[in-house]
């Protein structure tokens, strides 16, 4: 069976999206960073947003799921999360 990988919506582009990795905490930022906002390490490199929101909820054992875009969404940020259900 051929399993098809889930189209990523324009606004995950990697192309357009940058993200930057804390040695220090771990954390994850939008934007190329030369300093962690959450504990002010300068120990940081780029990363693939689109690669670390798939891969850390797979992590966890969450299911992930890529949508047609619509305006709600849009308008907090193209991402949302069912943290319960
Ligand atoms: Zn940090």
């Amino acid at each position: 069976m051929e399993q098809l990988a889930p189209e990523v919506p324009d606004a995950l582009d990697p192309k357009r999206v940058v993200g930057t990795r804390c040695r220090g905490c771990d954390r994850v930022t939008a934007g190329c960073l030369d300093r962690c906002p959450m504990c002010g390490s300068t120990s940081v490199y780029s990363v693939d947003p689109v690669n670390e929101l798939v891969e850390r909820p797979a992590l966890t054992g969450a299911s992930l799921e890529f949508v047609e875009p619509f305006e709600e969404l849009r308008s907090v940020g193209e991402m949302a999360a069912l943290l319960r259900n």
